[in-house]
């Protein structure tokens, strides 16, 4: 018989391609533009996830407009099962790729592509987060799968690319490198200029965490040498939501039993592992929609088609077969890992960790906390590269999501891009003018490492470095003795509480590199009420205010 064409698979490659390459180029397109709020379709893949949209809504009781867009995949996945997983998810591609090229290298093939029981996992991992969302827990989605690829695209390959290229293009132009009479640089110099101004806008930027991120990647890619897509069978928390809502699509698989001599090669080309045995035993739930079964069946007896009634039931068609026992166990895994979770000072709102500095518009901890995906996007934007990885600061909940370290930026006076992508409003999306009346932190002097209070020298770097149009940073005028006994008048640098807004551009002008003589603290700032240990002075008040 004559072997058809898999021309379907090939499309569905060609997709699965643009897919991932239009993901990384939102990434590469989201960067700081000076006088521009970043567009909103920066984000359309978080947008497009309904992951997101579910956990936001059970962990904060709220609903972010935008993210409704993600009922379009929902209703796609309805119709045509969980084609997500198998055409536009760009961490799946990831992992298709890593198959096919382990496929070349792992003879014979290392692959079980028939459905296995441990599959169930990741539905009762969904469980168990939904459940911890009930009670304000929206930590799964730092396991999204959109989230995770973007956060390490983000944190650490692009860095490390950046590192290469700025490295190498300086090795050349300095080496300046000539065969015969033509100039290497005259190559190297104009495509290191355009990546400088279009993809590596920020210099040398770098993220703290980038090893963890990293490692977690490269396990979940290196597990395909185990059992291809393992992630995407086994763990991944958005396939399982969407297997849910594929459990009886429209578009079915059907095997004709009087072609089918049971040869089993479909069941060895499946994505998904989604049949239990040959030719029935299908399981729509884990069907990547990947068509490999129709493509590789040289008896054309596997075919996909539309079955327009969604509820009856075909003997075909197999449910994953949860079971109840499995989701209560799931659910109570969900409360005592979310107990875990909340079971630090911090986690309880007793105390504020003095160097957890959010950015500008963030929701109080709880709610933020109860929103933020840990994605990146935010780090990303931002034009000094000030906001970083949490990695202890936030507690395990608050792994991976964004606070400003001063020392590696600070927070521009003018920029409020970091709210505008967020995609779940953890950052509130600001004007300029709000922005200026937002307390972040408050910075303050270290009187054993700051020049004037140590040294006895003038330095007011800080105080013409300070954004504020009448300056939180005064000096007061003092008179110091010096060794040889002689008086000396300096000036002695003070903050304003009034004033500061904690944007850390003190700390990170500070000449002191290693440790700066001024430091930004949480302390009164504005999205916490009970943390104000400075209230505002009272004219004419000569008692403490408490
Ligand atoms: S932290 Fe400040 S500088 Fe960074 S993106 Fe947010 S508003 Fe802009
Ligand atoms: S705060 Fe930052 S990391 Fe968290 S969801 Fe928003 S953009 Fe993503
Ligand atoms: S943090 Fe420093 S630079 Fe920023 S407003 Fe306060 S004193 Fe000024």
């Amino acid at each position: 018989m004559k072997r058809r064409l898999p021309f379907r698979r090939w499309i569905r490659r060609v997709v699965q391609i643009a897919f991932l390459l239009a993901f990384v180029g939102l990434i590469l397109a989201t960067r700081p533009v000076p006088g521009e709020t970043p567009s909103w379709w920066l984000k359309a893949y978080f947008l497009a996830d309904p992951l997101i949209l579910v956990m936001t809504v059970l962990a904060a009781h709220a609903v972010p407009l935008l993210a409704l867009f993600s009922l379009v995949t929902v209703l796609l996945t309805l119709i045509l099962g969980r084609v997500f997983c198998g055409w536009i998810c760009p961490l799946g591609t990831v992992h298709a790729l890593t198959g096919w090229a382990l496929d070349k290298v792992q003879k014979p093939a290392k692959r079980r592509d028939t459905f296995s029981p441990w599959q169930k996992a990741k539905y009762y991992i969904l469980g168990g987060a939904l459940v911890m969302a009930l009670v304000g827990g929206h930590w799964i989605t730092i396991f999204d799968p959109l989230v995770l690829l973007y956060r390490t695209v983000t944190t650490s390959l692009l860095p490390a690319a950046q590192w290469g290229i700025e490295t190498g293009a300086n090795a050349v132009y300095q080496a300046d490198p000539r065969i015969g009479g033509f100039k290497l640089t005259s190559v190297t110099e104009p495509a290191y200029q355009y990546l400088r101004n279009h993809v590596f806008v920020l210099p040398k930027q770098a993220f703290l965490g980038t090893g963890l991120i990293l490692a977690f990647f490269i396990a979940i890619v290196a597990a395909n040498a185990y059992r291809r897509r393992f992630w995407c069978r086994y763990v991944c928390p958005l396939g399982a939501l969407l297997g849910l809502l594929a459990k009886r699509p429209l578009l079915r698989r059907k095997v004709t039993s009087e072609s089918c001599n049971e040869c089993g090669l479909c069941t060895t080309a499946c994505h998904g592992a989604s049949a239990s045995g040959l030719g029935t035993g299908w399981k729509p739930s884990e069907c990547f929609v990947c068509l490999n079964c129709s493509t590789t069946c040289p008896r054309d007896a596997c075919e996909f088609t539309f079955q327009p009634v969604i509820w009856r039931k075909e003997p075909a068609v197999q449910p994953v077969g949860l079971t109840r026992r499995g989701v209560l166990w799931a659910a109570a895994g969900g409360l005592v890992g979310f107990a875990f979770l909340r079971a630090t000072p911090q986690g309880r709102g007793s105390v504020y960790h003095p160097r957890l500095i959010r950015p500008p518009g963030s929701r109080p901890e709880p709610d933020f906390l109860a929103r933020c995906t840990a994605c990146g996007m935010c780090m990303k934007v931002c034009p000094t590269g000030g906001l970083q990885p949490a990695i202890t600061e936030a507690g395990l909940e608050g792994l991976f999501t964004p606070h400003l370290v001063p020392i590696i930026g600070y927070c521009d006076y003018t920029c409020t891009a970091c709210g505008h992508v967020c995609p779940t409003e953890a950052i509130r999306p600001l004007t300029e003018e709000e922005k200026h009346q937002i307390k972040i932190g408050l910075a303050a002097f270290d009187v054993t490492r700051c020049i004037p209070y140590v040294y006895g020298r003038n330095c007011v770097v800080c105080e013409e470095h300070c954004p504020i149009p009448e300056k939180a940073i005064y000096c007061v005028e003092t008179e110091v003795e010096l060794r040889d006994g002689k008086k000396r008048r300096i000036k002695l640098p003070k903050v304003d509480p009034e004033k500061c807004i904690g944007c850390g551009v003190c700390e990170y002008v500070c000449p002191l590199d290693d440790a700066p003589g001024i430091r930004v603290i949480t302390t009164n700032e504005t999205r916490h009420d009970r943390h104000q240990a400075l209230l505002p002075e009272v004219e004419g008040e000569e008692e403490l205010p408490y």
